[in-house]
């Protein structure tokens, strides 16, 4: 074995196949979707910042 992968978010070691595909373990692959749809809403740049004029 020469591929030895670390989860991206608990640095746990991944065996299986799916997760080092993923870099995330099953667990830690369900939390970093949902933080991606929330984090979703984060985009845009409609900041009430009315400065100058
Ligand atoms: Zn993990």
């Amino acid at each position: 074995m020469a591929e030895l992968a670390l989860c991206g978010r608990c640095n746990r070691k991944l065996k299986d196949r799916k997760s080092l595909g993923r870099g995330f373990g099953p667990v830690c692959w369900q939390k970093v979707k949902e933080d991606k749809v929330v984090g979703k809403s984060e985009q845009g740049s409609t900041t009430g910042r009315s400065e100058g004029a």
